[in-house]
């Protein structure tokens, strides 16, 4: 690693320390000549949006930032990105940030375009009327180009984005083929100011993506593959990148694990996610800290189904114990290791609303068509209930 790398699967990937100088060319041949640069709030004084802005400005390229954007970014900042694109005549969308930025940015494309896309491309209905990529109307999206701060959604890689209905309090995700970055640059420079908690969440939560893709029951080899490789990059680098910001190699390195795991969860993800989502959106922690906190005991909950494979996986990453108990141990000394909690308790949450997080896990996109085995509500309500009160039965934390 640590040279530059051109990939074109499942869309142009420019990867590599310096893979930002190849910014001002994509924006030219993809004929992006007034882009809106979204990102969040946090972002505007820190070292990638300064190279960022120098860049376009060398290279001659008008354009505007637009960071009016919560950290779960909600459909009334996707209207007002709207709203600044079209006041700003813009043709095009440059994401700098982690998934909040690439969601806003997704979400600004899509309803700068179709004022009713929002609800046509949800999920639910995508499923019912798009079941093909061929099926979706071609609607001529803005051209985007991802840029990612952090290493944990894979959103530059997706076609997806989660949006928070901030009346309903829950997340609405929106699929279109179109929704896909042009470009994408994988340069671990935008991610060595990550603060190690920040490292630590978003690492998790693209550990879960594989994890959760990987024991998704759908078949999908060639998912599978992903996944298996991305959960031992992250074995690899994860630790390194959180103890030294500034070590190149392991930054790399999780950025391409984190990537690789949109391409993983083409297979579908499952109860971590299917209860991160709510609990997201109406408690309002990080969506990488949730699922690091669940993820052990959705794994307990799914043991069962999933104990072969897992053990096959625990071979590959050459664990002392090449079974389910030794994975579940991995899971947790890593966990511990990146200072994460074992209990939402430890993060404030309490189990009062189990039964509404119940039936809103069950409703989510994530839940049990891809959970490695059907959960219902009241299943949901007892890992959310173990997960607050620390209980992993069978296991020694
Ligand atoms: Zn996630």
């Amino acid at each position: 690693m640590s040279s530059l790398h051109y990939w074109n699967y499942p869309t142009e990937i420019f990867c590599g320390p310096g893979a930002l100088d190849a910014l001002a060319e994509r924006c030219k041949l993809h004929g992006m000549s007034n882009p809106l640069l979204v990102t969040d709030p946090g972002m505007l004084a820190l070292e990638p949006m300064v190279l960022i802005k120098a860049h376009l400005q060398q290279a001659d390229i008008k354009f505007a930032v637009f960071s009016e954007i919560a950290s779960n970014p909600s459909l009334d900042d996707v209207a007002r990105g709207v709203a600044a694109f079209k006041a700003g005549q813009h043709d095009s969308l440059i994401a700098l940030g982690g998934g909040s930025a690439m969601d806003a940015a997704k979400g600004i494309s899509m309803a700068a375009v179709d004022a009713q896309g929002v609800e046509q491309y949800e999920w639910s209905s995508v499923i019912a009327h798009f079941p093909s990529l061929a099926d979706f109307p071609h609607l001529n999206l803005p051209r985007l180009i991802a840029l990612p701060t952090t290493a944990g959604t894979g959103s530059e890689l997706g076609r997806e984005a989660v949006l928070t209905d901030s009346e309903q309090n829950i997340k609405r995700v929106i699929s279109h083929p179109e929704l896909l970055p042009a470009s994408v640059i994988l340069d671990p420079v935008l991610t060595r100011g990550l603060p190690p908690a920040l490292t630590a969440a978003t690492g998790m939560d693209a550990l879960t993506h594989h994890i959760e893709a990987f024991c998704s029951p759908l078949y999908h080899p060639m998912s599978s593959g992903v996944a298996v490789e991305g959960i031992r990059l992250i074995q690899q680098h994860l630790c390194n990148a959180h103890r030294d910001g500034d070590d190149m190699v392991a930054r790399e390195g999780m950025l391409v694990a984190s990537a690789m795991a949109a391409v993983a969860f083409q297979k579908g993800l499952g109860g971590v996610h299917a209860l991160a989502h709510p609990l997201g959106a109406r408690y309002h922690k990080h969506h990488g800290l949730l699922n690091a906190i669940l993820l052990p005991y959705v794994l307990v909950a799914n043991r069962e189904t999933i104990s072969t494979d897992i053990a096959r996986l625990a071979r590959y990453l050459e664990l002392k114990q090449p079974d389910f108990d030794g994975f579940l141990n991995w899971v947790l000394e890593l966990r511990q290791r990146l200072g994460i909690a074992h209990t939402l308790r430890d993060i404030g949450l309490d189990a009062e609303e189990a039964a509404w997080v119940g039936e809103q896990a069950l409703a989510d996109i994530s839940s049990s068509d891809t959970n490695a085995r059907v959960l219902s509500a009241a299943d949901y309500s007892q890992i959310f209930r173990n997960a607050v009160y620390g209980v992993l039965s069978g296991v020694k934390p």
